[in-house]
């Protein structure tokens, strides 16, 4: 096999950055490893970039792929509405069928909104925890991102000698501009123990808690048995929301997602990516009278592309499929085929490594010896051997994310897990060779 070569990508991001800064639109595509890359079109699990590779996708698109690139469903259902008009500032049945797919499939959706972005619908969500209770402090965990926003862009990457001590983690900018004013109220704990939220929230003056149920971001980390039903059982006696964001976990560890998978009902929950397989879709979803204080005025959430109808008949058709039955056992049993293949070949190659999370989205840790707990142990994962690693995978055809994460799609048949084993298989040989 000739190694994949991504010369043209190479140039044509250098040439880009005279008109785009470094070349690309958001901040997680710059700098990756050789290059930063520039594809022609995308169907079901392959990307066929500029160079002429033909590359298995684990990224998918960061999550929303979760039914391939190239789903005739959705694809046929957006071209219907194309022709029916673009966007009327106004509602549509579309959305009032994608909100009783969302209500009938989340367990804690009696009522949903829809957003554009993950990061406004995080917004909302805060919005409406704040509004309800009349307090303003809201709780997040140390490596959990809910957006590029001033006002939750706190202790997601933060280098180890800033952290301060776990009982007690000092909240740390994401982002040189950042507003620290944004910050003011917010605290960050360590995640994953109960017992720093239990007694943080029995002072009785938290808004929210917010937090990945599953933590996707920075490392597949479940949460511990009881951590969950720990914090939900003091969310409520201290009258606090509890906001579970699933924009990753939504729609993709279960139909009802992280909160239907492990059985614990959060007030409020916030979803994107997987919702519309590729459409700029978010939602929130939760419990009636909180977010029926949006009926009564008084609390703004705005946004011009909401439920826009292309989208929302993208949302649909997603939403169908993952709901009929059989996606989620196919997409479970190769997920798990690829993950046990993973592990498997780490363990004879002799490397120290942990393979955690779910099949639909998992984490591979280099040089971890047990699975993390949080933030703080993933931080003693060998970053720079593992951006080897997915360099010599993308080299063989394989592009998977530099922080360690897999995100599955239904389109990744046994066919496409066993060339990936075999390429994984190659690349720690070729690392072992180093
Ligand atoms: N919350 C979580 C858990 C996410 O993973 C992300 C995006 N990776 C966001 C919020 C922000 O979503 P968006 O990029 O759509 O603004």
């Amino acid at each position: 096999m000739t190694a994949c070569s991504f010369q043209r990508s190479r140039q044509r991001i250098a040439e880009a950055s005279r008109i785009i800064p470094g070349g690309v639109s958001s901040q997680f595509r710059f700098g990756v490893s050789p290059t930063p890359l520039v594809f022609e079109r995308a169907e079901g699990p392959w990307l066929y970039d500029i160079d002429g590779n033909r590359l298995i996708d684990y990224y998918m698109a960061l999550g929303p792929m979760i039914l391939g690139h190239t789903p005739a469903d959705v694809i046929e259902a957006a071209r219907a509405q194309l022709e029916r008009g673009l966007l009327y500032g106004g509602q549509s049945e579309l959305e009032f069928e994608a909100a009783r797919l969302v209500c009938q499939m989340v367990p804690c959706a009696e009522r949903v909104r829809f957003a554009s972005s993950g990061s406004e619908a995080v917004q909302l969500a805060l919005r409406l925890a704040r509004a309800t209770t009349g307090r303003k402090v809201v709780l997040k965990f140390e490596g959990h991102y809910h957006g590029w926003l001033d006002s939750v862009l706190w202790s997601v990457g933060t280098p180890a000698a800033e952290m301060g001590p776990e009982t007690q983690p000092i909240p740390f900018p994401g982002s040189q501009g950042q507003d620290p004013q944004a910050g003011a109220h917010v605290e960050v704990l360590s995640w994953n123990r109960p017992e720093q939220v239990v007694e943080r929230l029995a002072r009785g003056d938290v808004a929210a808690v917010i937090m990945e149920a599953i933590m996707c971001n920075s490392g597949g980390i479940l949460p511990l048995p009881g951590y969950l039903e720990a914090v939900r059982e003091a969310c409520t006696k201290a009258g606090t929301v509890l906001i579970f964001d699933e924009v990753i976990t939504g729609f993709r560890v279960a139909p009802g997602g992280a909160q239907q998978r492990l059985g614990v009902t959060p007030d409020l929950a916030t979803f994107a990516k997987a919702i519309a397989n590729g459409f700029s879709v978010a939602a929130v979803a939760g419990r009636a009278d909180i977010m029926d204080r949006l009926a009564q005025g008084g609390i703004v959430h705005g946004g011009t592309y909401n439920a826009q109808p292309v989208a929302m008949a993208a949302t649909i058709a997603t939403l169908r499929r993952l709901a009929s039955p059989g996606t989620f056992e196919g997409l479970e049993r190769r997920g798990q085929r690829l993950m046990d293949g993973i592990r498997q070949a780490l363990q004879e190659a002799g490397v120290t490594a942990t393979v955690t999370g779910l099949p639909q989205i998992f984490h591979v840790g280099l040089g971890l010896q047990k699975p993390a707990v949080n933030y703080r142990d993933v931080l003693a994962a060998d970053r720079q051997a593992y951006v080897r690693l997915t360099t010599a995978l993308l080299e063989r055809g394989v592009r998977a994310l530099e922080r360690g994460a897999w995100f599955l799609s239904t389109e990744h048949d046994d066919g496409i897990v066993d060339t990936t084993l075999g390429a994984f298989r190659e690349a720690l040989a070729q690392l072992g060779r180093a």
